[in-house]
């Protein structure tokens, strides 16, 4: 409250729903006073590595034979793979109301009513901190479904709004139950869809104890339910992993370039942007060798339009490469959205002229940014899904470009995209 971090309510509401996990995680801790504030404070308090113990130990045997890869014969067969993320669903979005706020989240009965300077959110969803109405999902569904079929469907959590001080464990299980009998709904049973558990999905949100927490305090209320939900879509092994415990993985940039010519590609969603980010062979640091696509949000949240992402990949036929061969990001467009229309907002071959999308070829994209300026600003503007307000300059720039060339998911972890927030993670890593 002193540090103006937010509201009174807010501040009070977050405290309390944290305070048990905070008091655990605290008791069982190994760090040192110094460590545990770094860990908190940040580097001016003290020095925590939170990356450092994570260690990967590869297997002896040698890495396997690099194959560059090749584009598939002309006319060979794709599969067509839906890719939704962050939804996002604000069950107490509301037409009309305030869109500008005390608290973290607006457009909903609590955000108070709409000034003469700001009309109120709108029907379809609103440029601001709000998130969407179930109508705007359901949209979206049915439209995706009328696209289909698909081959197969990835589907990154992040269900439930950005109400993160107030919400309930029983609301959080009703937006996933809700959400995921309207994926099954829409799509039809037939679709596999691999779901993936957002840092949202829990309450408090980011709480993911280990294994050895047990009982009330464990996440078994929310992989129960999860396993339940998606039994259709998932075999035996992957519902056993998931009550057992998930799922998140930092320090794999290893494993990814150890293997990368078998691993064509890796999907990911969380930052709301529409984004990329390259991995390096580790001997030089100059080769690249994958690319993991970070699609954008469902949810306008902040400031973006509605989105979601199709991507092309090489197979099904012995001996297909599965390679990602070409994206389409679609957006609905809500300057224009009486009428919701999802439409193409741009294609990646033909918006960055690539003939194909192999690592080398995002690599020449990115240094293209740096000699044509226009390119940048059309990643830039594309990257909000249609929906800037200020060009990308100077710092903004190059740490937006390190941020690309980083590969690192702990930079994922943060779904900031501000210019200080690619400043503040480039210095983390010496990239400028
Ligand atoms: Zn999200």
């Amino acid at each position: 409250i002193r540090l103006h971090l937010a509201e009174e309510k807010v501040c009070r509401d977050i405290t309390e729903l944290f305070r048990d996990d905070f008091i655990r995680a605290l008791q069982e801790s190994f760090l040192w006073p110094t460590e545990a504030c770094a860990l908190l404070l940040g580097p001016d308090c003290g020095h925590f590595d939170i990356y450092a113990s994570w260690n990967i130990t590869l297997p002896k045997v040698p890495k396997p034979p690099v194959v560059p890869p090749t584009p598939p014969k002309p006319g060979s067969p794709q599969s067509r793979v839906l890719f939704l993320t962050d939804i996002h669903w604000d069950a107490q979005y509301a037409e009309g109301s305030a869109i500008k706020c005390k608290e973290p989240l607006c457009c909903r009965n609590e955000s108070g009513t709409p000034t003469w300077r700001h009309p109120g959110a709108g029907y379809w969803g609103t440029y601001s901190n709000c998130d969407l109405p179930l109508r705007t999902v359901e949209n979206l569904l049915q439209n995706v479904a009328k696209a289909g079929p698909w081959d197969w469907v990835y589907w990154t959590g992040d269900i439930p709004a950005h109400n993160v001080w107030s919400q309930t464990r029983a609301q959080q299980l009703n937006e996933l139950t809700i959400i995921s009998k309207l994926v099954k709904k829409y799509l039809g049973p037939k679709v596999t869809v691999y779901p993936a558990v957002g840092n949202h999905e829990s309450t408090p949100v980011n709480s993911f104890p280990p294994p050895f927490v047990q009982g009330n305090r464990s996440s078994q209320w929310l992989y129960d339910t999860m396993a339940e939900e998606w039994a259709t879509w998932l075999p035996a092994e992957a519902l056993e992993t998931l009550r057992f415990n998930c799922c998140v993985c930092f320090g794999c940039f290893l494993f990814f370039s150890r293997y990368e010519s078998t691993i064509t590609g890796q999907f990911f969603g969380h930052t709301h942007v529409d984004q990329f980010q390259m991995f390096y062979d580790q001997e030089t640091m100059t080769r690249p060798v994958g690319v993991a696509y970070i699609a954008p949000s469902v949810t306008t949240y902040i400031n973006l339009n509605p989105g979601y992402r199709v991507y092309y990949v090489d197979g099904n036929y012995p001996g297909s490469s599965r390679i990602v061969l070409d994206y389409d990001t679609f957006i609905l467009n809500l300057t224009l959205a009486n009428d919701p229309v999802w439409s193409l907002l741009y294609r990646a071959s033909t918006a960055y002229d690539m003939p194909i999308l192999f690592p080398s070829n995002w690599d020449a994209l990115i240094k293209n940014f740096l000699t044509d300026d226009r390119v940048f600003q059309k990643f830039w503007y594309l990257m909000h899904k249609g929906h800037v307000s200020e060009p990308c300059k100077d710092t903004c720039k190059t740490s937006l470009i390190c941020f690309l060339r980083s590969g690192r998911y702990d930079l994922l972890q943060q779904s900031v995209h501000t210019p200080q927030y690619y400043a503040f993670v480039c210095q983390m890593f010496f990239c400028l």
